[in-house]
C-alpha cells in the first residue's frame, strides 16, 4: 500500500494539507479552516512544530481588576473554556477592598537531573562529586555565557541516592539560576556537557541528563483576603458574609481529605494557570507536571492552595506552587501574540510573571469555590456555555444570541432545545 504520508516533514505545508486533503477527505472549506493561520502565520507555525499544516487558535481574553502588590495587571488569558476569565476578574475585584494580592517568589533555579548507574561505592562517588563542585559548575556555566552574564547560571549541586528494583542510582540534580528563562534546553544543554566529567569522576556511566518538571526551588505563593462585606455582597446579600467563607472552607476541607476533589479543586487552580501560561507562550505541560507533582510531594495529593478565617471573620486565601516559564526563550518571542501579551502586562522579569500566574491560580480557584459553595456553578457556566450550544445546533450570526437566550429561558440548555429554536427562527 503506498504511504501518503512517506518524507511528510520533508513537503512543504501546503503540499502536506493537500495530502490530507485527500486522506481525511476534507472539503476546501475545511481546509481552508486550517490555512487561516491568524497572527502565527505558516512560516514561522513550520518553524515550530513539525508536519505542520496549519494552525488552531484560542480566544485571548483579558482577567481585570488584578492588583497585585499595589499594582493594576491587566492578564492576558488564553482559554477555550467559558466563565474561567470571568471569574478570575470577579475574584480579583472581590479581593480590591482589601488590597489585592500579596506575591513573593524564590530565585528562578531549576534543577537538571543526571543519572548515574554502574558506580561502585555510592558514598566515594557522592565524595568525587562533592570535592570537585566548583570544578563541575563552571564547567557547566561555560555552555551558557549569556544566561551567566546575567547573573545566572549553575549555582549548586546536590547528589541523591535512588534505590530501585534494578540497582542502586546515584542522581546529581544541578541547580542552575535560569534568570528570565523556563530554562529547559539551557538546563539540558549544561547537564549533557558535564557529564563526561561526571563519569570520569565517579567511575560510572551517565543514562539520563535533563531538566526536572518538579521545579520545587522555583516556587510562587500569592495571598488575598476576601472581606466578610465582599462576600456577602457576591450574592447580592442573599447570604451572610461570613456563611459564604465557612462554604467555601467546607468545599476546602474536602479537597484537603479527598484526591478525588482535589483533582477537581487543582484543576480550577490550573484553569487560570495554564491560561496566562500559554497566553505568553509559555509551556503548560511543564507547568501542569510541575504543579501535580509538588501538589503531592508529601506523599499524599493535596490542594494548591489553602484558605482559613482571620480574626475578622474574613476569607484568606493562599497559593504556592512551582511556576517555571520564561519572559525570554522558548516561544515567548516567537509565538507573536505572546510578545503582545508580555507588553499588556509589562513584566520586568520572568520572577515578577509567575507571580502574577500564582495570583491568577488563587483567584480563578476562590471564585471556583465560591461558586460551588453559594450559587451553583452549573447555572452560571450553562448559561454562558448556551452560546456554544446555540453553535452547535447550527445558529450563524445573530442567530447565536438569539437561540442562547430561548434556551436559558426554557430552562432547557441542550443541543436537541436550540435546534427546535432554530427551526421556529428560520420559518
Ligand atoms: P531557550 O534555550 O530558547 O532560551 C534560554 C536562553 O536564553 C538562555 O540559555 C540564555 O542563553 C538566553 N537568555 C537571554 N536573555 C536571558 C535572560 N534575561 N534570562 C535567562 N536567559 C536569557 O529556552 P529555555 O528557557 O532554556 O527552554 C525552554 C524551552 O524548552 C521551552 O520551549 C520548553 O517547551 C522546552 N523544553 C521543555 C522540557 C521540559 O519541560 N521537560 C524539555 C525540553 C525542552
Amino acid at each position: 500500500m503506498e504511504d501518503k504520508f512517506h518524507e511528510f516533514y520533508k513537503k512543504p505545508p501546503e503540499e502536506r494539507l493537500k495530502i490530507l486533503k485527500e486522506f481525511a477527505g476534507l472539503t476546501e472549506e475545511e481546509a481552508e479552516t486550517l490555512r487561516n493561520t491568524g497572527a502565527l502565520g505558516i512560516e514561522t507555525a513550520d518553524r515550530m512544530i513539525e508536519n505542520v499544516v496549519g494552525t488552531s487558535e484560542l480566544p485571548f481574553g483579558l482577567g481585570l481588576h488584578f492588583l497585585v502588590n499595589g499594582k493594576e495587571y491587566v492578564i492576558p488569558m488564553c482559554i477555550e473554556e467559558p466563565s474561567v476569565v470571568a471569574a478570575a476578574s470577579f475574584a480579583a475585584k472581590l479581593a480590591k477592598s482589601s488590597g489585592g494580592f500579596k506575591t513573593s517568589s524564590n530565585d528562578p533555579v531549576m534543577i537538571g537531573q543526571i543519572q548515574i548507574m554502574g558506580f561502585g561505592d555510592f558514598d566515594s562517588a557522592r565524595r568525587a562529586i562533592l570535592d570537585n563542585k566548583e570544578k563541575i559548575l563552571s564547567n557547566a556555566n561555560k555552555r551558557d555565557s549569556v544566561l551567566v552574564s546575567f547573573g545566572g547560571g549553575a549555582k549548586d549541586i546536590e547528589v541523591r541516592k535512588i534505590e530501585s528494583k534494578i540497582g542502586e542510582m546515584l542522581v546529581v540534580h544541578l541547580l542552575v539560576d535560569v534568570r528570565d528563562a523556563m530554562g529547559a534546553n539551557a538546563i539540558n544543554t549544561m547537564c549533557e556537557g558535564i557529564s563526561p566529567l561526571l563519569e570520569e569522576l565517579t567511575g560510572g556511566y551517565v543514562r539520563l541528563k535533563i531538566i526536572s518538571n518538579l521545579a520545587d526551588k522555583r516556587l510562587a505563593r500569592a495571598k488575598a483576603i476576601w472581606k466578610r462585606e465582599e462576600l456577602e455582597k457576591s450574592t447580592k446579600g442573599l447570604v451572610k458574609g461570613e456563611e459564604v467563607a465557612d462554604a467555601i472552607l467546607e468545599a476546602y476541607y474536602l479537597a484537603l481529605n479527598d484526591p478525588y476533589r482535589c483533582a477537581t479543586h487543582n484543576k480550577g487552580v490550573m484553569n487560570g494557570v495554564d491560561a496566562v501560561v500559554i497566553a505568553t507562550g509559555n509551556d503548560f505541560r511543564a507547568v501542569e507536571a510541575g504543579a501535580h507533582a509538588y501538589a503531592s510531594i508529601s506523599g499524599k495529593y493535596k490542594p494548591l492552595t489553602k484558605y482559613y478565617k482571620n480574626d475578622e471573620g474574613d476569607l484568606v486565601g493562599e497559593i504556592e506552587l512551582p511556576v517555571a516559564i520564561g519572559t525570554v526563550g522558548g516561544a515567548t518571542r516567537t509565538k507573536p501574540e505572546a510578545k503582545v501579551a508580555l507588553k499588556i502586562l509589562g513584566v520586568k522579569s520572568a520572577k515578577e510573571l509567575s507571580e502574577i500566574i500564582a495570583a491568577v491560580g488563587l483567584a480563578q480557584n476562590f471564585a471556583a469555590l465560591r461558586a460551588l459553595a453559594t450559587e451553583g456553578i452549573q447555572k452560571g457556566h450553562m448559561r454562558l456555555h448556551s452560546k456554544n450550544i446555540a453553535v452547535i445546533a447550527g445558529a450563524k450570526g445573530n442567530e447565536i444570541d438569539k437561540v442562547a437566550k430561548k434556551i436559558i429561558e426554557d430552562k432547557n440548555i441542550s443541543v436537541d432545545n436550540a435546534k427546535k429554536i432554530l427551526e421556529e427562527i428560520r420559518k
